[in-house]
């Protein structure tokens, strides 16, 4: 049986939907039939075929897609925790749950971790069913009170959010958060910040996304395009410096300014991965570090056993991931919204909720 697909078949060429195989579930694995995949600027750099410093650079062909929400159609005869029919959350992030890290709680960095769409061990979820390795660790059931539209919301873009902003950032009550990058992630991490208690400045290029940022409640915008030093401009704001920056996007500009707008012990979230410009590198004013004490924290994905306290927050409406769905489109629609990505006039997310046909 065969079944729509949207697959890389060349870095950079057209993108286009094909028939391949549907997926078996290994003995550890689940298949579940897909029912909302968000459309995320990591689809286009894995396109573009950026990343391969990352890892995160599959030989063609390979599926696309890593922000699935789904229904278990089938599971393998090892898996104990998820059964048929369950609605379930599918972090990108796959982890082998044995490792160190794993059993730690830190399952996003697994030893052996897998990027779901990124790697050819894990094809992606722009297709009518996706398989979820090593299930009873990888795959997060639903409450009942979530719908599939909220779920679908809470790809990527929202759980590195929430991991970045409450965990990596462990953004409190009061404290100034600047985001330096307005796309998916960023506007994200304005919501989450807000949502936390934070302060939240939004800085971008852009002003339909600064006033996306105040409509998540940001406190301040910087229109980076309009100021010479956004980050003198947080530094006004705050009166003396962010507690916590954000670079939402992985550009030199914005990680820079991101550092920059920092106060003494500030602490920087860095989240978005550079481009094909940066190549994973990227220069930072190291002695400022010491004479300010400032942490630079990574942050990836989200751990799944960590997903319930943000489906908490979804469950009581202090998150609502839908706020940054822009529209649902079909599988046939995904390569044009990826396409739009390259002149980088996107705002907000559309999710993929048609695949068959
Ligand atoms: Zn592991
Ligand atoms: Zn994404």
């Amino acid at each position: 049986m065969s079944m729509n697909a949207v697959v890389l078949e060349e870095f950079q060429e057209p993108l286009e939907v094909h028939r391949v195989d549907r997926p078996e579930p290994e003995p550890d694995g689940l298949v579940a039939k897909v029912e909302g995949c968000g459309v995320c600027r990591s689809d286009w750099h894995c396109w573009q075929g950026d990343w391969d410093w990352f890892g995160y650079r599959p030989d063609p062909p390979h599926i696309l897609g890593h922000e699935p929400t789904g229904t278990v159609v089938e599971v393998g005869e090892e898996v104990e925790n998820v059964s048929e029919g369950q609605e379930i959350a599918i972090p990108f992030n796959f982890a082998c749950g044995k490792c160190s890290l794993c059993r730690n709680g830190r399952e996003n960095i697994c030893e052996n971790h897998v990027g779901l769409g990124f790697m050819n061990e894990a094809p992606g979820a722009f297709a009518e069913e996706v398989h979820v390795p090593n299930a009873d660790v990888n795959a997060v059931p639903l409450p009942d009170s979530i719908d599939a539209e909220t779920a679908a919301g809470c790809g990527c873009r929202f759980m590195t959010s929430y991991h970045g902003m409450a965990h990596q950032g462990d953004v409190g009550r009061g404290e100034s958060v600047v985001v330096h990058g307005c796309g998916g992630i960023g506007l994200s991490a304005v919501h989450i910040a807000d949502a936390l208690g934070a302060n939240v400045i939004g800085v971008d290029l852009m002003e339909e996304k600064l006033e996306r940022a105040e409509k998540l409640g940001a406190v301040a915008t910087v229109d980076a395009s309009e100021v010479d030093d956004p980050a003198k401009e947080v530094r006004e704001i705050t009166d003396g410096g962010a507690d916590v920056s954000v670079d939402a996007l992985g550009i030199e500009a914005t990680c820079r300014n991101a550092v920059d707008s920092l106060g003494k012990g500030g602490r920087h979230v860095q989240i978005g991965l550079t481009t094909s410009e940066e190549r994973g590198e990227i220069p930072l004013p190291t002695d400022e570090f010491v004479a300010k004490e400032i942490e630079f924290v990574g942050s990836l994905g989200l751990q799944p056993s960590r997903y319930p306290e943000m489906l908490d927050m979804i469950e009581s409406g202090k998150l609502d991931p839908t706020i940054l769905v822009e529209d649902t489109i079909d599988i046939h629609a995904v390569p044009g919204e990826l396409a739009a990505m390259t002149e980088f006039n996107t705002v907000g997310i559309p999710v993929c909720t048609e695949f068959g046909g």
